[in-house]
């Protein structure tokens, strides 16, 4: 038993070592070994894949109006996840998440956090941006959800946080108002969620900012206490 323990402790150690020399774990996305009598099993996707099945999306009646697609960025292999609810202007224009206003926000938050954009991964639950900076509708929602399921499918983030009631309520599958998840540890299947405030409600409000200083200091503690997951 002491032997076993000494193993346990040392594999941990070495784990350690190896995550703090930049190892991310084992690659993800492979595909996956043929099962027993030839039957392939579900392939996980890789996130180019699932950008390339995206195309040029035509799904819902966003498309006319939006310049490009703006997919995601960050690490494939990120153990956070930020999910907000669409973009906006600037994001349409760059075809990247979170460059306008609300991203500053969100930069700033990462950088006091100790975070760079590069090691989390960004991105919205609708892809296109709606008009008039208008909250995205339930079938613009459904549409692009499949897209984002397969994206946490590939990522498999430890924490994901939402930014705002829309992503909150979408994520979750809940009508419940974000003053009431904000700030208490959800579940996205086997994935804690941290529901907070977005970015965008934080420029508008910055006194309400630090609450989602506090949510992000739950999430901070729990990734640092399960370094090794
Ligand atoms: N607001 C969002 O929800 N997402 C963005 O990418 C930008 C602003």
């Amino acid at each position: 038993m002491e032997e076993l323990r000494e193993l346990v402790s040392g594999l941990k150690e070495w784990l350690r070592y190896q995550r703090r020399l930049g190892w991310r774990g084992l690659p993800r996305g492979v595909a996956a070994a043929p099962a027993e009598g030839g039957q392939q099993e579900e392939r996980v996707l890789t996130l180019e894949e699932i950008r390339a099945e995206l195309g040029k999306c035509q799904r819902c009646k966003l498309y006319p109006g939006a310049t490009n697609l703006v997919f995601g960025e960050g690490a494939a292999d990120a153990r956070l996840m930020f999910i907000g609810e669409a973009p906006g202007a600037e994001e349409d224009l760059q075809g990247r998440p979170f460059v306008g206003a609300a991203g500053q926000l969100l930069n700033s938050l990462l950088s006091k956090l100790g975070l760079h954009r590069e090691e989390v991964y960004i991105t919205n639950v609708v892809k296109s941006r709606p008009p008039d900076n208008r909250e995205p509708e339930p079938e613009e929602i459904a549409a692009c959800f499949p897209f984002l399921e397969k994206q946490i499918k590939v990522i498999r983030p430890r924490v994901i946080v939402t930014m705002g009631r829309v992503a909150t309520q979408a994520l979750l599958g809940s009508k419940a108002p974000l003053t009431r998840l904000r700030g208490q540890w959800q579940k996205y299947g086997s994935i804690r969620v941290m529901p907070t405030f977005h970015p965008s409600y934080l420029l508008r409000f910055p006194r309400e900012r630090h609450k989602t200083w506090a949510d992000m200091q739950q999430v901070m503690e729990y990734l640092t206490a399960h370094e090794e997951d």
